[in-house]
This record gives C-alpha cells, structure tokens and sequence, in this order.
C-alpha cells in the first residue's frame, strides 16, 4: 500500500466544469492522486451558475449544453441515471436539427455540486500565484501554489483552469514560458439579465430563442428557466451579445438595467417583471480556442486547461479537463495518456 506521503499530489485551481472533471479523473483513477481544488467562489461551477431569487431558479452562465463525443456522453447518461440531466428540445428553430439540447433539472450548478462531492474542494479561496519548488514535509514537490490567506501547499503537479487571462497573472513568479498566442486570445463578454415574472413569459415553444429570432435585440439568446424545466415559478434569463455587452460595460449600472429591462419586453407576454437582476461575465466566451486539449510546460507538470482549449462550451471544458487529467497521470504514475 502507497504511504499517503508518498503518493502525488495535484493542486486544480478552478472548480469550474474543466477543473471539477480533471480533479475528479484524478482522484477516481487507479492509483488514486491526491487532489485538492481551490475557487474563489463560494460554491463550485463557475460559469455554470444558478441563482435563486425567491421561488425562481435561474441559469445564468451556461443555459443548455450539446454532446458530440463519447466522454461527455457517459457523463451525461450516469446523470440522465440520476435524475440529475434531462433533454429540454431539439433545438428552437421549427426545424430544430435533431441534437439533444441537455439542462440540468437543478440548475446548471447542480452539475458541479455532483461532480465536486467527495473531492477535497475549497472554495472562497482565491489562489494569488504559483511558484516553482516546495518543501511537504519529508518531500520535496516541484510548485507552490499561494493562497490569499498567504499560505503556500506544494504540489507535484498544478492545473490551471481560470480564463486565460487571470491564468497568465498566476504565473507571473513561475517563470514558465508560455506561447505568446496562448496570451493574445480574448473573451467575450456577456451581460446578463434574470427576471421573475408574475405571470408566463411570452417566450414561444420551446422556451428558447437563438441567433436570427433575435435580430434587432441586444439579445443573443432569451431562456425561459420554467420552460426548461428548471424554475417553479415564470423566470426568464437574458444574454446580451458581445457587442452590446462590449458597448455598455462601463455605463453605470443602473443605466444598463434599466436598458436590459426595456430590451425585455417585448419578450415578457404581458406579464410583470416582480424582481430581476444584473449579472456581468467579463470572461464569458474566448475568441479563439487553442485547438489542443491543453497545454503543459516542458515538465509535463504544469498544465493550462478549460473551454480555451478545446472549445468554447461545456463540451470542450469537459474534454479539456479528461484530457489534462489523462496527461498529468502518465507524467505523475506512468501510462498511457
Ligand atoms: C453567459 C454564458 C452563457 C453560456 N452558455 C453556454 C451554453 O448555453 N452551452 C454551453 O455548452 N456553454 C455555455 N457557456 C460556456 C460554458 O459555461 C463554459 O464553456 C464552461 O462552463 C467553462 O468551464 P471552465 O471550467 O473552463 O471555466 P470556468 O467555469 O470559468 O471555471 C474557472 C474557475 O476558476 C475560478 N478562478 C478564477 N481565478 C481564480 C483564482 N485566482 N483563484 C481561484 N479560483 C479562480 C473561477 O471562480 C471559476 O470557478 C456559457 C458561458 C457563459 C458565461
């Protein structure tokens, strides 16, 4: 039997979707790998977020999500198991083109609940930067990770799952050369509106609008939350594109909720707005993926995932995680990736 000590030791910083599926495949595999997660959020998920506001539950990062490959499909089919997943439509055009659109019954946060139970998962813990070499004990292990209570833990190996910009601020004392394109890459922007209504909202079937529906709207999408099966009482989620969120991120905030509201109504039914919400996501979607997985320094131990690397969505997220997952337990224990 392995002696705890002598077991590796890998340090996600991020719980979001990316960070939970490598910490998880770390931690789940054969030999196991001792896996601890800092956020600095309050609770997993990152942009897969919900909130609650009275009786209504409401999306408000990522709305629904697509399957194309093998390993998020048994994720999903273990969750579908669990009651955890279920199939909102087929797409929201008459013509909807055949592609399960997956929600979380819960909330998309539910999703990271699930795959955070059991992992050492620490959240309210902002990481403030990595460093290179640490003592553990008896052990000498190759990165430090800081902490904002100014505590350092060593680790073997680091995962690196915020948006690449925050990534790179990290870094700063690490010493670790990374490709200049990987710091050119940007995010998109998203400002979001929730509203609870008093009464159903004028959202058609299926509870979804999309791209061209929308034209002449700031919006990029419009998501009823009780259509999809995930609020008990009428809530209505709206994105802003890009552009528009881009345009109005520095008005103050009460000028852009008040614009948010008016842009509402048209999509309301006629019923009343009793409460609603602004939220910003200032790394809401990266411009220009990174087409690998991941990517690691020359070591093999320092490793930068999430949705920048394989795509700009839940699916790429997971992957990007399995995949760092895989990397880091060929380098750590040996194996085939
Ligand atoms: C508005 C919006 C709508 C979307 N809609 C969809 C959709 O409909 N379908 C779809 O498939 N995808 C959608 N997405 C994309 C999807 O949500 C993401 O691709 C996916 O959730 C990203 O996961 P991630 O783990 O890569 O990053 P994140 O979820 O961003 O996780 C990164 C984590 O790092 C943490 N972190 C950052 N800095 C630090 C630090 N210094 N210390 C500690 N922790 C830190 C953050 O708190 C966060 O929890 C949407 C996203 C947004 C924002």
């Amino acid at each position: 039997m392995t002696d705890e000590r002598d077991r590796a030791r890998v340090i996600v910083v991020g719980a979001g979707l990316s960070g939970l599926v490598a910490a998880r495949t770390l931690a789940d595999g054969d030999p196991p790998i001792d896996v601890t997660v800092f956020d600095k959020g309050r609770s997993p998920g990152g942009r897969l977020a919900t909130r609650r506001i009275g009786a209504a539950t409401l999306d408000h990062g990522a709305q629904f999500f697509t399957v194309r490959g093998d390993a998020l499909g048994a994720q999903v089919e273990r969750w579908r198991a669990a009651g955890l997943v279920d199939v909102w439509c087929h797409g929201f055009d008459d013509d909807g083109d055949g592609h399960p659109r997956f929600v979380a019954t819960a909330g998309m946060s539910s999703l990271a609940k699930d795959l955070a139970a059991g992992l050492d998962v620490r959240c309210d813990h902002m990481v403030f930067g990595v460093r290179r070499g640490g003592d553990d004990g008896d052990r000498t292990r190759r990165w430090r990770v800081v902490i904002d209570d100014g505590r350092e833990h060593a680790a073997d190996a680091v995962v690196l799952t915020c948006p690449l910009p925050q990534t790179f601020s990290l870094l700063f004392e690490a010493g670790v050369d990374v490709p200049t394109e990987l710091f050119g890459d940007d995010y998109d922007r998203t400002i979001a509106l929730l509203a609870v209504l008093d009464g159903p909202s004028g959202v058609p079937e299926p509870g979804g609008l999309q791209a061209h529906r929308l034209d002449g709207t700031p919006w990029s999408f419009v998501g009823d939350n009780r259509a999809k099966g995930v609020s008990r009482v009428p809530a209505v989620t709206f994105h802003a594109a890009p552009a528009w969120s881009e345009a109005q991120w520095d008005e103050p905030a009460e000028v852009v909720h008040r614009r948010l509201l008016d842009a509402a109504a048209p999509f309301l039914g006629g019923s009343r707005v009793v409460e609603s919400q602004v939220k910003r996501w200032r790394f809401a979607t990266p411009r220009n993926p990174w087409p690998e997985p991941y990517w690691a320094d020359p070591t093999g131990t320092l490793v930068l995932a999430g949705d920048a690397f394989r795509g700009p969505k839940m699916e790429g997220a997971h992957d990007s995680g399995r995949a760092a997952a895989a990397h880091l337990r060929s380098v750590l224990v040996g194996g085939s990736e």
